[in-house]
């Protein structure tokens, strides 16, 4: 076979899936090709999980399919997915001890589908503990090369957190690991480290992507979605994640499935960009201020116009979510009891003692402190004064949206308010960290789909997306905003410092 002219590591989703498919390199070689790549790069703490014979036994059957002329779209194209994804083939941990080893008898739905279309697994990727996390240093897991649980390196800057939940997904973007992965997003897990990582993701409108084996944070706001470098890859692998799952996932949409590429292309003109007012206040940084604006100037040259908008009660995001989702933490949580599955304490003395030495070894400190506020809010006196006034706030928030829809077609503003911080900078501090996440949240809570598209830099050379949040189903639209800014710009398509060629 002949080598493509370029990289196959720096080769887009859809351009490797075309030499695949094109028989220019086979999938055989290109998982060998990423596998040896991976074991260069473990030092970002990236894997979790790999398994070098299941890998090359899933691009050898991709290659007998793509011989066969039976291949799917993503015939041979090596993916990874969070940890968070329950898969049979690989160890599924969630990044928490409580997992440990943990093999589960089946595959999620999106890695199912995936694999249908005979995408090659890699392996798994590191997170915050239950997705519980914005800087990928809540990890319970020791990473593959490793030998003992480390937070997860930024590609840009080695010494900087990637965010989180899903940092490792946009690490192993950034750093040329592999064309895509997948993530989960329930406050902005997604779009945070997307960010941060400068790499493109978008989480889907709720109920979009299945939830089944999405090991369970917060349900009613957990949903997965890709993190690519480009848009039109994120389109590509957004349409062979979703689609109903009626059977698995009650919240699951009863919609048919889209291909979210069909709209790429579409001219821009006289889109309205909602910029809302409450996403610049105090506390944006100086370079994130400036690069969303210059973001928002070139929008402007590809013909649409900013229309300023409210959002107005963003700052209440914030206690509403970390009320929501703690809340039904606890719950989803309860069932990792040292029976079921998972770890047990090896001595206790009775079963009230087996519960809590089970669950004080199990769970980390930040899944601790959430188990612990979810059931507070929850519990009888507090229910009133807690959760049922969030869940109120969280309704006044989606008709806030709902109203600002009516003068513009999307919302654009920064992703967080800062680039990525220092490794250890807030990891005494979990509110400094909750704050962080102050402008992803309202999309999250309203189940509005929402991405990040990489729009530059600070002078450190740190990356900075912009954040673009549509109304429900409107994911294509969003996918070919950012479709068209990437092909007016090349922030996309920039490459870490701190990783080798
Ligand atoms: N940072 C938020 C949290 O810690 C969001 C996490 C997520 O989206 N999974 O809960």
């Amino acid at each position: 076979m002949t080598r493509p002219d370029t990289d196959l590591h720096d080769l887009s989703l859809v351009a490797l899936a075309d030499q695949l498919r094109q028989r220019k390199v086979s999938a055989l070689e290109t998982a060998q090709h990423f596998l040896s790549r991976a074991k260069a790069h473990d030092a970002l703490g990236a894997y979790l999980a790999r398994d070098e014979d299941v890998t090359l036994a899933q691009a050898r059957a991709a290659d007998a399919r793509l011989a066969s002329g039976h291949a799917g779209a993503l015939e041979g194209v090596p993916l990874a997915h969070k940890d968070i994804f329950v898969t049979r083939d690989f160890a599924s941990t969630a990044g928490s001890r409580m997992l440990k080893g943990y093999r589960s008898p089946f595959d999620a739905t999106v890695v199912a589908r995936l694999a249908e279309q005979g995408a090659v697994t890699l392996g798994k990727l590191n997170c915050d503990e239950f997705a519980m996390g914005s800087s990928n240093e809540n990890t319970a897991v020791v990473a593959v090369g490793h030998d003992k649980p480390e937070p997860v390196r930024n590609p840009w800057n080695l010494d900087h957190i990637p965010g989180g939940s899903s940092g490792a997904s946009a690490v192993a973007v950034a750093a040329r690991l592999m064309p895509a992965s997948t993530g989960t997003d329930t406050g902005g897990s997604i779009r945070q480290p997307a960010s941060f990582c400068g790499v493109t993701g978008i989480k889907p409108t709720y109920g979009r992507a299945s939830r089944y084996g999405m090991i369970a944070f917060a349900s009613s706001l957990d949903q997965a979605g890709p993190m690519a470098r480009s848009a039109e890859d994120c389109a590509v692998l957004l349409s062979h994640m979703c689609g109903p799952d009626l059977d698995r996932d009650s919240t699951s949409l009863d919609l048919p499935r889209e291909d979210f590429t069909r709209a790429l292309g579409d001219s821009l003109k006289g889109l309205r960009i909602g910029v809302p007012k409450e996403f610049f206040g105090a506390g944006v940084s100086d370079a994130v201020r400036t690069t969303v604006d210059a973001a928002l100037a070139q929008y402007e040259k590809l013909g649409a116009v900013r229309v300023p908008v409210s959002l107005p009660r963003t700052e209440l995001s914030i206690p509403v979510y970390y009320i929501i989702a703690p809340a039904e933490a606890s719950s989803n949580l309860s069932r990792f009891d040292g029976v079921k599955f998972g770890h047990r304490a090896a001595q206790y003395k009775d079963l009230a003692d087996m519960y809590r030495k089970t669950r004080s070894e199990g769970f980390g400190a930040e899944v601790q402190r959430r188990i612990m506020i979810g059931t507070y809010v929850l519990s009888h006196g507090y229910y009133d004064a807690y959760y049922l006034q969030a869940q109120k706030i969280r309704r006044m928030l989606s008709d806030d949206f709902q109203q600002a829809f009516k003068d513009c077609d999307v919302i654009a503003g920064p992703v967080a308010p800062s680039v990525a911080w220092r490794i250890g900078e807030k990891s005494a501090d979990p509110l400094a960290n909750y704050l962080a996440d102050i402008f992803t949240l309202p999309a999250s809570l309203a189940g509005l789909p929402g991405m990040s598209v990489p729009a530059g830099f600070d002078a450190a050379g740190m990356p900075i997306g912009l954040q673009l949040i549509g109304n429900y189903l409107q994911e294509s639209r969003l996918l070919n905003m950012a479709h068209q800014f990437q092909l007016a710009t090349d922030f996309h398509t920039r490459k870490p410092q701190g990783i080798r060629a």
